[in-house]
């Protein structure tokens, strides 16, 4: 191979950046699709156009080295128009049930692989201990036995069709938490303060449970640990990820990630590539034209070695091999009805209703007679993009675009009351705005002004009120506790809003564990000193395993 051959295989382009002829002219060896970057209409079949183009372009070149397309299919193949959106990882960490995280994983990966995809960039494995964190609902919990045990689980489902990555290596979700660090826009991207035994029993383990289940990427975060960037830490990367883990699969970078390093362009590739990360996604415009041309004159200089881009070209390629990527044909246009099928849309349900965790259940309010008629209000009674967070058609989630599922409210059905009077409970949904990576770092962990409105509303009519919160993270309810008899923690739980009805009426049990401590407040968080260090019990209003369980209702 020629070195520009090489270099193409280390570099990954976003989508919209790659024209026509650049795959072929540059030997692009990836693409990805950015969050809620999508072709055209975001359809399945504009999917299929797209990566059947790209692929095919990439076959006319010299070596006819297939291409991979990569995107984030964190909770379904969200960037896609009309798929089905299973629970965030933050619900599944609460179900806690490896063979129901491989039954998802296996159906994602098969709405992926229906429109042409080859890679997802998913599961996030490690452990979040910051709840203002506004990536803790990407994580399946704060403990890192579970988060491996799930991680692997999801490996081994995504694998079934698709390649998985690991991410993010290492410590994202145990960055230094103070009020301070969130106003700087420090929590996400921030630096991890713990020793190095410390951060090897969080951050580095469930990367070994990852490796054993044979994942085949593994993607550098963008946090620092005590002041050391990964994208640059030889130690880590190479060292401890590819030699003592044995790590045979290809190290990506995160999203210009290198470009937050110290320096010049130059000195960013240059460290980087040598800390052992194999490709670079320099996604913004068309800087991955830049990282090509840098890299180049860094290998000629000798900055870069031969034997580093060999090392990083070899693990590609041998992906590439053993993931059949040479064998992969054309998109096979009736496979697109898998994307959103009933099957899938089936088991999100069932997946929904295992990832709730029934809090407080006084006077045995749950489950409802099928008699008892509900009035619905909250921010969260009539939205799908709150039920469904980040990551959601759009990067940050959100309203703007036409998203496909059925909310608490349609779900409800012939249960709803005909208006207020007639109701015999009051069902408050509160909900957080969605948003994703960095917009959604928090201060405060309170729920919004409307919400408690809403719910002193319902507490006025002295009904029964049952609480359901929509949210990426434990929200502080505690000043508002008497006001609801019922509280449920329902999380990002996706597109099929039958669940909440299935469990208000007992037609399935609730028996999920919260996976994540749920806090009295947001700021007695500061009051531990690591993200190490045991929660104190009286900073929680429930610990981690907490959880009502409710039997089904016998038939
Ligand atoms: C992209 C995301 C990416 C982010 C990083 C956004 O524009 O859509 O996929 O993670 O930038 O800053
Ligand atoms: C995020 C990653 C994601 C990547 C590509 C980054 O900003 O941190 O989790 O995989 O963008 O969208």
């Amino acid at each position: 191979m020629t070195i520009d051959e090489k270099l193409g295989q280390m570099v990954q382009a976003e989508r919209k950046t790659v024209d026509k002829g650049d795959i072929a002219k540059y030997f692009l060896g990836s693409v990805l699709s950015g969050g809620g970057s999508a072709p055209g209409d975001g359809s399945p079949s504009a999917w299929a156009d797209m990566t059947d183009a790209m692929h095919a372009e990439a076959k006319t070149t010299r070596l006819g080295i297939p291409l991979l397309y990569g995107s984030d299919a964190v909770h379904g193949h969200n960037n896609v128009a009309g798929a089905t959106i299973f629970p965030h990882q933050i619900g599944l960490g609460c179900a806690n049930d490896p063979a129901l995280v491989t039954e998802i994983a296996r159906a994602v990966a098969e709405e992926v692989a229906a429109t042409g995809v080859d890679w997802t960039f998913a599961p996030l494995v490690g452990p979040a201990r910051d709840p203002r964190w506004g990536r803790t609902y990407e994580t399946f919990g704060e403990d890192p036995v579970l988060t491996s045990r799930l991680g692997a689980a999801a490996i081994k489902g995504f694998q079934s069709k698709v390649m998985a990555c690991a991410k993010h290596f290492a410590g994202d979700g145990l960055t230094s938490m103070s009020t301070s660090s969130v106003d700087a826009g420090l929590l996400d991207r921030g630096d991890v303060k713990l020793d190095d035994a410390l951060f090897r029993k969080l951050a580095i383990e469930p990367y070994k449970e990852a490796i054993a289940a044979n994942v085949a990427s593994i993607m550098v975060s963008f946090n620092s640990v005590r002041g050391e960037k990964m994208h640059a830490s030889k130690r880590f990367v190479t060292d401890v990820l590819k030699r003592e883990l044995g790590f045979q699969g290809i190290v990506i970078s995160d999203w210009s990630g290198l470009r937050e390093l110290p320096g010049t362009y130059y000195e960013q590739v240059v460290a980087s590539v040598n800390a052992g990360i194999d490709v670079t996604m320099d996604a913004e415009n068309h800087q991955w034209r830049e990282f090509l041309s840098t890299a180049k004159t860094a290998v000629e200089k000798g900055a870069i070695s031969q034997a580093r881009v060999d090392d990083a070209v070899r693990r590609v390629l041998t992906v590439k091999c053993e993931r059949g990527a040479f064998e992969k044909g054309p998109v096979n246009r009736k496979e697109l009805a898998r994307i959103g099928s009933q099957e899938h849309r089936d088991l999100a349900r069932r997946a929904a209703r295992a990832s709730f965790v029934l809090l407080t259940n006084d006077g045995n309010t749950l489950p409802l007679a099928s008699t008892q008629r509900v009035h619905v209000s909250g921010s969260g009674a009539n939205s799908l993009a709150r039920q469904m967070g980040g990551w959601t058609i759009d990067w940050q989630g959100g309203e703007g675009k036409k998203l496909t599922g059925t909310t608490i409210t349609a779900g409800l059905g012939e249960h709803l009351a005909k208006d207020p009077a007639s109701a015999d409970v009051e069902l408050v949904v509160i909900s957080e705005a969605p948003y994703a990576e960095w917009f959604g770092d928090r201060q405060t962990l309170d729920i919004a002004p409307d919400d408690v409105k809403a719910l002193d509303a319902a507490s006025a009519t002295k009904r029964p009120v049952i609480a359901v919160i929509l949210s990426g993270r434990p929200l502080a309810f505690r000043p508002h506790v008497q006001k609801a008899k019922v509280w449920i923690a329902a999380w990002l739980f996706g597109s099929e809003g039958g669940a909440i009805a299935d469990v208000l009426y007992g037609v399935a049990p609730i028996n999920g564990r919260l996976a994540h401590a749920w806090p009295k407040d947001g700021d007695l968080l500061d009051r531990r000193k690591s993200v190490a260090e045991p929660w104190n019990a009286e900073a929680l209003l429930f610990p981690v395993g907490f959880g009502v369980p409710l039997a089904a209702r016998a038939k």
